[in-house]
């Protein structure tokens, strides 16, 4: 999906999930579309120059992670961390990922890692699976070649 219009794109999106559209909402889903990072709630309270708090920030991402926009991420200090969803694999009710994340020792970045894709481990005998999540940790090319 290009994005030539990043903030109009928000906005739509936003009415299209029945979200309510506040400035605060808009200018932080675009900020997803357009830092092409994980983003951490520090990272959000940081990046914009409004005060914010941080109950909003936590209701915000919550209600982008209901309709599918959004999945959590694991994150090397166990602080929340978002991504964003791609449209042909998630919608307002599931969230249906089968890709591995990846954590950066140096700069702590997460990042989804569509090659890599869950094993089938669906049938292990006497266990009812119900998630998997697969990390890897290293250098990401940036980190690694500085
Ligand atoms: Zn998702
Ligand atoms: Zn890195
Ligand atoms: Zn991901």
């Amino acid at each position: 999906m290009k994005l030539k219009h990043p903030i109009l794109n928000s906005k739509l999106i936003l009415s299209k999930n029945d979200i309510s559209r506040t400035k605060f909402r808009t200018d932080l889903l675009n900020l997803f579309y357009t830092s092409k990072k994980s983003v951490s709630i520090e990272d959000v309270l940081k990046h914009f120059d409004y005060s914010i708090n941080k109950v909003t920030v936590y209701r915000s991402l919550e209600s982008f992670e209901n309709k599918g926009l959004i999945h959590k991420v694991p994150d090397s200090n166990n602080l929340k961390r978002y991504s964003l969803c791609r449209e042909e694999e998630c919608s307002p009710s599931t969230h249906n990922h089968n890709h591995g994340h990846f954590i950066c020792y140096d700069c702590n970045q997460t990042f989804c890692m569509q090659e890599i894709k869950f094993p089938d481990i669906k049938s292990v005998k006497g266990f009812y699976i119900q998630e998997l999540k697969l990390t890897l940790e290293g250098y990401c090319q940036d980190c690694y070649t500085n």
